[in-house]
């Protein structure tokens, strides 16, 4: 029977069931992807777009891991900026400038271009959990401003916060109008199908066993191999593929969601009246939105020990009800979760292992515009332009020397440090 997605809302509303079959025999191919999420099937897209004979290897279905479980929001700029600026100054400053948004271009490019139906509406907030959140909101806003790319972004004071979010518990709020929300299981599939569509071969439950770069560079699975001139480690692999560079800076932990029932069109109008995307501004934050058929999609609460609620309704249920009490008796009809891949120096890991291996992943969950900039990072570095994957390449990571079950034990530390922060 063919592996199925996990029971969530983006499944139950998924318009694409398309299958692909498994990998059999021996490819051959100019990049060998390994990963149907965004990280893998925007990089694979983006080569296609120029050519290239691409194979995608996926060990389940394609959308299968945080791409296909997110919360959809679709957020400006990339985790870690400021280590990025305090390591690499002036050039670091300019790239941050230049990718932004490109993540953004990239999709909204690709929902035209391939007619992909994922319910992309424009607008994001980050509402201040605490009163003195609204100084650091103010100082990016003005910060980009001076910069001279800040026209979409608003300042929101507590006295105007009825326009944004129906709940008592914020004072203001960021508005980016540049950023949004979208379904991302149909984003990825429809993204895949246009892979597809350019002669990118995919292949699904196809877990890769093997990999190697060096002279002749190959992925390996139970029945099949792929000879290809690169290597793309698209997304957060299994611990066996956090070696080298990769070992000790990243660590998966859960993050989850409930969707409720569709709620009466006041009722929805009432608690986000423009139909924003909305996060806080806490470090272990709650993220929520409407989706198109006015469920709220409410996610938070990570768990960085990397062990899963016994019950995740009743886990977040309650903060639910806290921010929108109105909430209080609507059903919650799906509840999943997924991994994040949080690293610890929080800028996402870009890079080689070896000259003709490329790794993407950390996107500390701010994976969908980032997913889609290292995507086109590593299709220009294969395709020539190095510029922005040597910059990725010099920044200097933490490393936990430590194997994942201690390394996610003291990032559950970290964060518990955190969360008592948040609640000061
Ligand atoms: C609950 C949740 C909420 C989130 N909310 C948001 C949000 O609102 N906004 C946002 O920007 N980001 C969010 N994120 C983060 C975002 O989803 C991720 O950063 C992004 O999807 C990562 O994409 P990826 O392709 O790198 O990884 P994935 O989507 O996990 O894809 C990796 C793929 O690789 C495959 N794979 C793994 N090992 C192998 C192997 N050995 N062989 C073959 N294939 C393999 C997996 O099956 C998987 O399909 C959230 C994440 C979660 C879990």
């Amino acid at each position: 029977m063919a592996a199925t997605h996990i029971n969530s809302y983006y499944a139950a509303t998924a318009n694409d069931g398309a299958c692909y079959p498994t990998l059999k025999g021996t490819h051959k191919a100019d990049v060998c992807v390994v990963g149907g999420g965004f990280s893998g099937i925007s990089t694979a897209l983006s080569l296609a777009e120029r050519g290239y004979q691409v194979v995608v290897v996926e060990a389940l279905r394609v959308g299968w891991g945080a791409s296909g479980r997110n919360g959809g929001q679709m957020i400006g700029g990339i985790s870690g900026e400021h280590r990025i600026e305090s390591q690499l100054g002036e050039a670091g400053r300019k790239m941050l400038a230049d990718i932004r948004y490109l993540g953004h271009d990239i999709i909204e490019d690709r929902i035209r271009r391939y007619q992909i139906s994922c319910d992309l509406k424009h607008g994001w907030a980050e509402v201040a959990a605490r009163p003195r959140h609204m100084d650091g909101l103010k100082a990016y806003v003005e910060e980009r401003r001076a910069a001279g790319d800040g026209d979409y972004l608003e300042v929101v004071e507590a006295d105007r916060m009825g326009e944004v979010i129906g709940a008592k518990i914020y004072h203001g709020a960021m508005v980016d109008r540049r950023s949004g929300h979208l379904h991302p299981l149909n984003l990825c599939v429809g993204e895949a199908r246009a892979a597809a569509g350019l002669g990118v071969r995919i292949f699904e439950e196809s877990p890769v066993t093997a990999f190697g770069g060096g002279a002749k560079p190959f992925v390996e699975t139970a029945e099949g191999r792929v000879e290809a001139a690169s290597i793309v480690l698209g997304g957060y692999m299994d611990p066996a593929f956090q070696r080298g560079l990769l070992h000790g800076i990243a660590f998966p932990t859960g993050s989850y969601i409930v969707a409720t029932e569709p709620l009466p069109e006041d009722l929805a109008k009432a608690i986000n009246p423009q139909d924003l995307a909305i996060a806080d501004s806490n470090v272990v934050l709650d993220y929520f939105r409407l989706s198109a058929d006015r469920r709220l999609l409410f996610g938070g609460r990570c768990n960085y020990s990397n062990r899963d609620p016994s019950d995740i309704r009743e886990t977040l249920r309650p903060r639910m009800v806290e921010v929108f009490p109105q909430l209080a008796d609507v059903a919650l009809d799906f509840a999943w979760g997924g991994k994040i891949d949080i690293v610890i120096s929080r800028v996402p890991a870009i890079g080689r292992l070896e000259p003709n291996v490329y790794f993407m992943q950390g996107y500390c969950g701010h994976g969908v515009n980032a997913t889609h900039i290292a995507g086109q990072i590593v299709a220009d570095a294969i395709s020539g332009t190095m510029e922005r994957l040597d910059l990725f390449e010099r920044i200097r990571h933490v490393r936990l020397p430590i194997g994942q079950f201690l390394g996610n034990q003291m990032l559950a530390l970290g964060m518990l440090y955190y969360r008592l922060r948040d609640l000061l």
